[in-house]
């Protein structure tokens, strides 16, 4: 891919977050660009007017675009890579590229990129927190907050990039200094069909990494750990436990790290402001990339201290009369449920539901019968995760996050949590996970009595 992109003809599509930050790039590099989304500008939550004037767009449909009229496009994450346009552009012999894979080519600060299926945000943002510490110009983003395009002429001593699986089809080049796998559990199938391929798309962000750059993946992570990776960098290991090459490992209440041979601690795990295992995950993933990049000890363990994780991830809301609650709607697949409620004992009140991905909810059931002491569900898998509880009581229906709240906490005595932790997408309720959570928010305060 040429890295002038000044008179280039270019298709993008979709217009959302993406969309939007590689039409900006482009037109400020003198690329001519066209938009299509098969939403109207009604439809689109996207300030259209705002476009630079010379953009043309085509929305509501893709049926008026001629393919001959381009010379690459950018595909959005929202748009799969197998549907009628792509699909008509590829077998066209024009060439499609995602917006992460467009930002790189303009891109020479060193880049950290963090995939996986569940803590990727809490992994970015920490890394992130751990290099700013550490006195560097950092910039945060990719799947997470803005877009990779938004780095484009920065003066940044380091990127760290979330890249999810959507972003990972349009990907020919994009080499990450670090590239970290923190783990692969089923998510997204309604989309990538199978878990091969699913698995296959997440290995692939090491594909292109070369000599000099680090692979980091989740030791107990049988996906990862059972395929031969890329050959030519070295692969470093995270683990909760000490199974055989770990660089860093929890025993007991440390995280210990082998540093000249030696056993290092870094940081307690009680000192820790995020909560549960799934999260001590997260900042070994993170500590081992600041080692990586030459952090010091010190910083490390100091901005693992301080940081207090994401809003909607395992997020405490509220505390009355020892009865907690727990915005977990970032959970979006039965892994990041099942990974919650391992921080608990039969001390939960559960919500759970919303829309399937396509999702095998057996396991995610196991762990509710295990650890919840009842389950309120919403959304359109109400019934199928029903059918998966089985004889499990209480299990009871909420039309909505009120009612949901409601019946929750009428289980809950001091000690007891009610958790919103969904395993599910938010789509058939809400405008996205942020929404749920922040409906969540309002119901506990309402159901408390405090103003929200
Ligand atoms: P992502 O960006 O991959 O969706 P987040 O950091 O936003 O990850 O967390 C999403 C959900 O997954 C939350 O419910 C969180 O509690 C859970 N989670 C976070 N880290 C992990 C992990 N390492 N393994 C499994 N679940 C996790």
């Amino acid at each position: 891919m040429t890295k002038n992109y000044k008179g280039r003809r270019v298709l993008i599509i979709g217009l959302a977050r993406s969309g939007l930050a590689a039409t900006k790039l482009l037109v400020r590099l003198g690329a001519k660009v066209t938009i299509t989304d098969m939403q109207s500008a009604e439809e689109l939550n996207v300030p259209v007017q705002e476009l630079p004037r010379e953009v043309k767009l085509i929305l509501g449909g893709h049926e008026s675009v001629i393919i001959a009229d381009y010379n690459f496009a950018v595909i959005s994450p929202g748009v799969p890579w197998e549907s009628s346009l792509p699909t008509k552009l590829r077998d066209g012999g024009i060439e499609l590229i995602s917006e992460l894979e467009l930002a790189f080519t303009l891109i020479s600060a060193p880049i950290i990129a963090i995939t996986g299926s569940n803590g990727k945000s809490t992994t970015t943002t920490l890394i992130g927190e751990i290099l700013k510490a550490w006195g560097k110009k950092v910039y945060i983003g990719g799947n997470i907050g803005s877009p990779l395009s938004g780095a484009v002429g920065g003066d940044y001593d380091f990127i760290v990039v979330e890249v999810s699986s959507f972003q990972l089809e349009g990907v020919k080049t994009f080499r990450p200094m670090v590239a970290l796998l923190l783990n692969i559990t089923p998510d997204h199938l309604d989309r990538h069909g199978t878990m091969d391929h699913y698995i296959e798309l997440k290995l692939s962000l090491f594909d292109n990494q070369r000599k000099g750059d680090v692979a980091i993946i989740n030791a107990s992570d049988e996906h990862s750990t059972n395929k031969s990776l890329n050959p030519l960098v070295p692969v470093k290991y995270f683990s909760l436990e000490k199974k055989a090459d770990e660089e860093i490992w929890v025993e007991g209440d440390s995280a210990i790290l082998k540093k000249n041979n030696k056993m290092v601690e870094l940081f307690k795990i009680s000192d820790l402001n995020i909560f549960g295992p799934h999260n001590v995950e997260n900042a070994l993933a993170a500590s081992l990339a600041a080692m990586v990049v030459g952090v010091d000890l010190d910083t490390i363990k100091n901005a693992i201290k301080t940081f207090s994780g994401l809003p909607h991830r395992m997020e405490l809301v509220a505390e009355v009369d020892g009865i907690f609650f727990y915005n977990d709607s970032k959970a979006t697949n039965p892994d990041a449920v099942i990974k919650s409620l391992a921080g608990f004992s039969k001390n939960v009140a559960l919500i759970a539901g919303g829309l399937s991905k396509s999702s095998d909810f057996k396991p995610m059931a196991e762990a509710m019968v295990n650890s919840a002491k009842g389950v309120v569900l919403i959304g359109e898998a109400a019934s199928e995760l029903e059918a998966a509880l089985g004889v499990f009581q209480p299990k009871v229906r909420a039309t909505d996050m009120v009612e949901a709240v409601e019946e929750a906490a009428k289980w809950c005595r001091p000690g007891d949590s009610v958790v919103l932790s969904p395993g599910c997408a938010s789509f058939d309720m809400f405008d996205n996970f942020q929404h749920r959570g922040d409906c969540f928010r309002e119901a506990v305060n309402n159901y408390l009595g405090i103003a929200g």
